[in-house]
């Protein structure tokens, strides 16, 4: 049975899967979503045999019903391939009494590889069975990692151009470099003079812009989207919360059915959405734990019904989830009003107009699935220490915001269930802030690298190929401009 996507802010609005994928955002602004959640139907036993890739296939053609088995196939064994330096793509292991499931084996180190490597095929894919003629521009914002996963996936793919604006001033040092030593002709980054959320609103300003769509169509472009918006990222990341269940599972750790936690490091909402769809198709989750950083607006959200972006941007040491407008909160909205296009719409027009609104006390009796708290700077810091005294293990900043979270998610409630901490990026991605928390004296007077080889012997892994890959490389992109000047960027980039 197909399945179809509508808008969340305009039922009229109805496409498939490959239409959803290709267009990124939906006209007027809002985002797809699945008409209904496919359910898992299978045998955990079935499951614990699959692969990563066959775990995918088996999750992702329940999604994407408009590609053939053969297309999926094919995207899937091009992403998850021998970029990734783990067999097992997404490792799930025990220290002390959690689970890490480890999303930073991809090319960019970062858990944004789980979706970015296989969106470039999954659009290329839609465009070929939507007889798209013109060339495909990705517009992408960043936090810092969205940015470089998606130019790593997008460098040099025929047909399509990607463009990546990034916070100048908001980003990590090894982050920014992965980005301006980008290769690739297709490939531009700018850094703007503002926050994550003005680049985010930026792009999605030209998006809704239908003057701009109009010329983009005449020079033969068109837009989509590499940011979780898009529904071909979203798809791809429920995949590892079944296949974290069912390496659980396979291994003995759990019963079968038995009930689990995942603890999420949150910015944008996309990858707890994505683990909340899961628990919709019927993955046995318990409590989706909902970790925020001291950009805690979601912490907000969920102790008061009040979503409320009037406040101080704080620049912290998880720079990933420095975002204060979570713009896939707006699909669990849509889902709270029950799927009201017209209610949503009001919300997010409050959102736009007063940077912010209250939901109902019936909607917000459906956030029951989760929990949210977030953790401090010096708490994160400490939960890293911790961790690595106890068990040699080094987390990055953003994991140990899920780890302080989950803690006092266990104060609180007493809960014993299993638990998994979702680990987004490697700690070398954040070198200078994990090796601060672990001893901020010794480390002090050292570069980047000099850091990078020091967590080397410490953590006794060893430097992954992305950060070596960056000690030497050439500076290619240097643009810099305000957030109002990125629409004249784009025109200029494309000479439209
Ligand atoms: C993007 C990112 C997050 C936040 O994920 P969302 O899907 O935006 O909530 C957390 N940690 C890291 C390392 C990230 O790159």
């Amino acid at each position: 049975m197909e399945l179809i996507y509508e808008s969340t802010r305009n039922s009229e609005e109805k496409v498939t899967a490959s239409q959803a994928v290709l267009k990124g955002l939906a006209d007027g602004g809002g985002l797809f979503v699945p008409t209904h959640i496919p359910s898992l139907d299978i045998d955990f036993d079935e499951l614990a045999k699959m692969d990563y890739q066959d775990t995918a296939f088996f999750v992702m053609r329940k999604f994407l019903t408009d590609f053939t088995e053969e297309e999926l196939r094919s995207c899937i064994s091009e992403a998850y391939d021998g970029k990734f330096d783990t067999k097992e793509i997404a490792p799930v292991v025990k220290k002390g009494d959690v689970y890490f499931l480890e999303l930073f084996h991809g090319a960019t180190i970062a858990f944004k590889d789980m979706a970015l490597s296989i969106l470039p095929h999954l659009l290329i894919t839609a465009a070929r069975k939507n007889q798209v003629k013109n060339e495909i521009v990705i517009l992408t914002a960043t936090s810092g990692d969205t940015g470089k996963a998606a130019l790593s996936g997008f460098a040099d793919v025929e047909g399509t151009k990607i463009i990546v604006f990034y916070p100048k001033h908001g980003v990590s040092p090894i982050q920014e470099r992965q980005m301006v030593t980008q290769k690739g002709k297709n490939t531009f980054v700018v850094g703007i003079n503002g926050n994550f959320d003005q680049a985010q609103t930026g792009v999605k300003k030209m998006f809704s812009d239908l003057k701009l769509a109009e010329t983009m169509e005449k020079g033969g472009y068109q837009f989509s989207s590499a940011n979780s918006i898009n529904i071909g990222r979203l798809v791809p990341q429920i995949v590892y919360y079944v296949y974290a269940y069912a390496r659980l599972y396979a291994n003995g750790d759990i019963a079968k059915g038995e009930k689990i936690n995942f603890a999420v490091p949150t910015g944008n909402f996309g990858n707890i959405l994505a683990a909340f769809y899961a628990k919709q198709m019927g993955l046995p989750i318990a409590k989706l734990v909902c970790a925020s950083n001291e950009n805690k607006v979601l912490y907000d959200f969920f102790a008061t019904g009040v979503y409320d972006k009037n406040r101080e941007f704080i620049l912290t040491s998880s720079p990933s989830m420095d975002i204060l407008i979570s713009s896939n909160l707006e699909r669990l909205i849509y889902r709270l009003t029950g799927n009201s296009a017209k209610r949503n719409e009001a919300f997010m027009n409050e959102l736009a107009s007063d940077g912010k609104y209250r939901i109902t006390e019936e909607m917000k009796s459906g956030l029951s699935d989760f929990y949210g708290n977030f953790a401090t700077e010096s708490e994160t810091a400490a939960c890293i220490q911790r961790l690595f005294q106890t068990t040699g293990y080094v987390m990055d900043t953003h994991t140990a915001v899920a780890a302080e979270v989950y803690g006092k998610y266990k104060e609180d409630s007493k809960d014993m269930a299993k638990t998994v901490i979702v680990s987004t990026a490697s700690p070398f991605k954040f070198t200078r802030s994990v090796m601060d928390a672990i001893d901020g004296e010794a480390y002090a007077s050292m570069t980047d690298f000099e850091l990078a080889d020091e967590l080397s012997k410490i953590s006794g892994t060893p430097v992954p190929r992305a950060v070596e890959e960056i000690r030497t490389a050439e500076i290619l992109h240097d643009t810099v401009c305000e957030p109002d000047e990125m629409e004249t960027v784009v025109r200029q980039f494309l000479a439209v």
